[in-house]
């Protein structure tokens, strides 16, 4: 994870919020990336599991991953 762009802080992913419905069971999370210095965010992405016919379990969205790399990109 790259440093802060903006105060050269430490950059952390956060977890913001967890969701959890049944039928079928799936896994809602949002999540950020932000700097623990300045507190600059990069946006809010979701995070989306859930378990298949099978029971096995399936991503669809990778929000933390996606969080991640967002911050990595981003131009400023
Ligand atoms: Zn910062």
């Amino acid at each position: 994870m790259k440093a802060c762009p903006f105060c050269g802080g430490e950059a952390k992913l956060v977890k913001i919020t967890d969701g959890y419905t049944t039928n079928p069971v799936t896994i809602r999370n949002k999540w950020t990336v932000k700097c623990v210095s300045c507190n600059v965010d990069i946006g809010i992405f979701s995070s989306e599991i859930f378990e298949d016919v099978e029971g096995g379990l399936c991503i669809r969205k990778q929000g933390g991953v996606d969080a991640i790399n967002a911050w990595n990109t981003r131009n400023e």
